[in-house]
């Protein structure tokens, strides 16, 4: 069932959307080489933990860590750790906070360092995908247009998109109805109506799409060793257009 949220409920996830908002623009600018991926972590723990804000991840499922953190071939999920960034990487950065009961929920990726002009293109492609999939989110329209958008702007450009991850709805919850795939046709999936709020999250491999989950049972990595990159807004339908929640 897809929750429709009232104007008073979209002021309080737009609350949520700038936490995260602000955290992400700070993360990025921690990423250097040799720095710690559980760093990232950490800055966020202590920004959340003296404002008293709740991280979304946290114990989300047992998962140890309030932001996600996956670098090169690994997909989404990342375990915050002692490895440590080099230059030439890419590093994902997912994270979502709960604000008086709402989530929201957003990630980025982010070069380390001089990266190859090949791996910045899959950046930029990427988080022109969300892009492309947040201006088909228009009242009326059919989520499946949003899934479209995605995928042929990807794919056009020689990379393919993750299938068996996909985004959401979200709200109370950090994962409602529906789900929003970055793959499929334009005449599937629920006619979009003002006030559905949804997380969309194009997940791009420069290779294969195919993913695999490593022994941590978190981290997913692309099958064929190939870079992935994630970009990701929460995304409210309104009769104005898409409105991203989770930008400053
Ligand atoms: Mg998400």
């Amino acid at each position: 069932m897809i929750i429709i949220k009232t104007k008073k409920e979209l002021e309080i996830m737009r609350q949520a959307g700038l936490v995260v908002a602000e955290i992400l623009e700070r993360l990025a600018g921690l990423v250097k080489p040799g720095i710690t991926t559980a760093t990232l972590d950490h800055f966020a723990e202590n920004y959340l933990a003296e404002r008293g804000i709740k991280a979304s991840f946290k114990g989300y499922n047992g998962f140890p860590a309030s932001v996600c953190v996956s670098v090169n071939e690994e997909v989404v999920h990342g375990i915050p750790g002692k490895r440590r960034l080099n230059e030439g990487d890419i590093v994902s950065i997912d994270m979502g906070v709960i604000v008086n009961g709402w989530h929201g929920d957003a990630a980025i990726t982010v070069p380390v360092g001089e990266v190859d002009p090949e791996i910045m293109r899959l950046l930029k492609v990427t988080e022109e995908s969300l892009y492309q999939g947040i201006k088909a989110a228009q009242v009326g329209a059919r989520l499946g247009m949003v899934s479209h958008a995605i995928q042929s702007y990807v794919e056009t450009a020689g990379f393919s998109v993750v299938r068996q991850y996909v985004g959401h709805g979200i709200g109370r919850q950090m994962h409602e109805d529906p789900p929003v795939p970055n793959y499929g046709r334009q005449d599937r999936g629920p006619v979009l109506a003002e006030g559905m709020t949804i997380a969309i999250e194009p997940m791009v491999n420069v290779g294969g799409y195919e993913v695999l989950v490593r022994p941590d049972n978190w981290t997913v990595y692309t099958k064929d060793g190939s870079y992935s990159a994630h970009f990701e807004h929460t995304v409210a339908i309104t009769s104005n257009g898409p409105e991203i929640l989770t930008r400053k």
